[in-house]
C-alpha cells in the first residue's frame, strides 16, 4: 500500500514586519529596512538595526540587481515538498544596496553556471500562498 506523503509545508505565523514585507513582495516590491542612524541595511526584517541596535529604521525597495556570495546544490529532499526540485540550488546573496539574503536561482538546472559574484536579478514567486523573492541570472 502506497501512501501519498504530505507536501504541506508548516510555516509559522509572520511577525508584523515579515507580514509587511510579504505584502510588499505580493505588489511586486522587495524591501529591506536601512538604519537612520548607521545607513546599514537589511533583512531579514527586525525591529532593530543588527549593526548599532537603533529602532529607527525606514523600508526602502530594493532594485533587484544582486551578486551571487555562495550557493549549495541539494540533491536529496529533506521534506516531500521539495522531492520532484532535486537537484535544486539555495543562494546567498547581495542586495546591489547592501543587504544579504538566501534564495533561490531559478531558471538554471541545480546549480549550473552558478559563480562567486554571479549578477542576478530578483522576480517575485510563490510558494503555496506566500510571495517570495527569487532570482534569474542578470542578461
Ligand atoms: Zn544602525
Amino acid at each position: 500500500m502506497s501512501e501519498t506523503p504530505d507536501t504541506t509545508i508548516d510555516l509559522p505565523e509572520p511577525s508584523e514586519l515579515l507580514a509587511a514585507h510579504r505584502g510588499a513582495l505580493a505588489d511586486g516590491r522587495l524591501t529591506f529596512q536601512r538604519c537612520s542612524a548607521c545607513q546599514n541595511a537589511w533583512l531579514p526584517p527586525r525591529d532593530r538595526c543588527p549593526r548599532c541596535l537603533a529602532d529607527t529604521w525606514a523600508w526602502e525597495t530594493a532594485s533587484g540587481r544582486a551578486t551571487v556570495v555562495s550557493w549549495v546544490v541539494y540533491h536529496r529532499a529533506y521534506h516531500p515538498a521539495f522531492a520532484d526540485r532535486v537537484p535544486y540550488n539555495v543562494v546567498l546573496v547581495d542586495l546591489e544596496e547592501g543587504p544579504r539574503m538566501l534564495s533561490t536561482v531559478i531558471g538554471i538546472d541545480g546549480g549550473e553556471g552558478l559563480a562567486i559574484d554571479l549578477p542576478l536579478q530578483a522576480e517575485v514567486g510563490h510558494e503555496g500562498e506566500v510571495p517570495v523573492a527569487r532570482f534569474r541570472l542578470a542578461t
